[in-house]
C-alpha cells in the first residue's frame, strides 16, 4: 500500500509498504481522510515515533475510513464508515474503570495511535475494534478528520464548567483556540476574546464571528485593556500556547476566583509561573488533555447535530503526496495555514 513514511528528521516520503495485517481484536479500514495535527510536527522534527517501532513508521491519528475487513467485530461490517479514538488504554486500571481512559495509568497520557504505533497517513489502517466508532452520514470525511482536534476543545470547555454570561479569553490562535471560542460562545458566554500576536491565522476566526474582541498579546498595555473591557478580569481563560509568558498572561487576565484551563503543552519541562497571583486571588489552574471516551462520542454528535461545523477552520485539503510540504508550511511562522487535512482518493 501507499503510505507516508517518516524516514528521518523533517522528512516524510511516500513509499510502497506491505499493508498491516488484521490480528485478534483489530479491524482494517481503507483510509478516507486524515487531519494534519500540530503534534505530528514534533515527531516529524525528531524523525521518529515515541518508543520502539519496528519497520517503517507512519504517523496520523485524526482519521476516518471505510471498513474493508471487520475481523472479529460484531458491531461493524465491511463498508461501514468509521473513525478511531487515538487514545490507547489498558482498560483495567482505576482511571480506565472510572471512565477516564485518557488518563490511563499505563499509558501516562502519551500513548496515541500514530505516535507509539502506526497511524493513518496511508491507504490502509488496522486498529483496535474497541477504539472504533460509527460515523453518521451527516459527518463528512473532512469533518471526521477534525474530530480529534474538536474533542480537545470540547474537553477544555467542559472542564471550565462555564456559566451563562461569563467572560472568556482564549490565548493562542491555533485551530483549537478557534474551536474553544466558538464552543464557549455557544455554551452561553457573553463575551469571548482572543489574544493574538499577529493577524496571520485569524481570518477564519473573523469570518466565523464568535470572538467579540481581539487583543494584541504583544501590547505592553494589554492587561489593563483586558481589565477595562471586562470590568476587572475574565471568568475563564484558556491557555492554548504552552509558554511561560502566555500562562502568566492567563493568570493575570483572570478575575479573582477565576479559572485558567491549560491546554498548551510546553516544549520545556517547566515554566516560571506567577504563583502569588494564583494563590492570593484563588485562581484555579486546570489541566486539560484529550477527552474522555464518552466525550469522544459526544464530539462526533456535536458535528452530526450541526452544533459546530469544524470544516470552516480547514484552510487546506491536500493529497498524501503533499504531506511533506504541509509540515514545512506548519513550521513557517509566516504561513497562514490553520489546518490541513489529507484526503485520500
Ligand atoms: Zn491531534
Ligand atoms: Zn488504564
Amino acid at each position: 500500500m501507499k503510505a507516508a513514511i517518516l524516514t528521518g528528521p523533517m522528512k516524510v516520503e511516500i513509499m510502497d509498504i506491505p499493508a498491516p495485517k488484521v490480528t485478534p481484536g483489530t479491524m482494517e479500514i481503507k483510509v478516507s481522510a486524515c487531519g494534519v495535527c500540530g503534534s505530528d510536527v514534533h515527531l516529524w522534527k525528531a524523525g521518529k515515533g515515541w518508543g520502539k517501532i519496528d519497520g517503517p513508521f507512519v504517523m496520523g491519528h485524526e482519521f476516518c475510513g471505510v471498513v474493508t475487513d471487520p475481523g472479529e467485530a460484531k458491531d461493524f461490517k465491511t463498508g461501514d464508515r468509521v473513525t478511531f479514538w487515538a487514545n490507547l488504554y489498558c482498560g483495567k486500571c482505576d482511571m480506565c474503570r472510572a471512565g477516564k481512559e485518557h488518563l490511563c495509568r499505563e499509558v501516562n497520557g502519551t500513548n496515541y495511535v500514530g505516535f507509539v504505533c502506526n497511524g493513518a497517513y496511508a491507504e490502509k489502517y488496522v486498529g483496535k475494534i474497541r477504539n472504533a466508532y460509527h460515523l453518521p452520514n451527516s459527518v463528512s470525511d473532512i469533518a471526521a478528520g477534525l474530530i480529534d482536534t474538536l474533542m480537545v476543545a470540547y474537553n477544555a470547555v467542559k472542564m471550565a464548567e462555564n456559566n451563562l454570561m461569563e467572560k472568556v479569553l482564549v490565548v493562542g490562535t491555533g485551530i483549537i483556540g478557534h474551536m474553544i471560542g466558538e464552543l464557549a460562545k455557544k455554551s452561553g458566554a457573553s463575551y469571548v476574546a482572543l489574544s493574538k500576536v499577529n493577524d496571520l491565522k485569524i481570518a477564519r476566526a473573523k469570518a466565523a464571528g464568535y470572538f467579540d474582541e481581539y487583543f494584541d498579546g504583544n501590547d505592553p498595555e494589554v492587561l489593563s485593556k483586558m481589565k477595562a473591557a471586562t470590568n476587572g478580569g475574565f471568568d475563564v481563560v484558556f491557555e492554548v500556547v504552552g509558554s511561560g509568558e502566555t500562562v502568566n498572561l492567563c493568570i493575570d487576565a483572570a478575575k479573582p476566583g477565576g479559572k485558567v484551563v491549560m491546554i498548551g503543552n510546553s516544549i520545556t519541562a517547566t515554566v516560571p509561573v506567577n504563583i502569588n497571583r494564583a494563590v492570593l486571588q484563588e485562581i484555579r489552574l486546570l489541566g486539560s488533555v484529550s477527552c474522555t471516551r464518552v466525550e469522544f462520542e459526544e464530539t462526533i454528535d456535536l458535528i452530526a447535530k450541526g452544533i459546530i461545523d469544524p470544516t470552516r477552520y480547514v484552510t487546506d485539503v491536500i493529497a498524501l503526496d503533499d504531506l511533506q510540504r504541509a509540515f514545512e508550511r506548519q513550521i513557517d511562522p509566516n504561513d497562514p495555514l490553520l489546518k490541513s487535512v489529507v484526503k485520500m482518493p
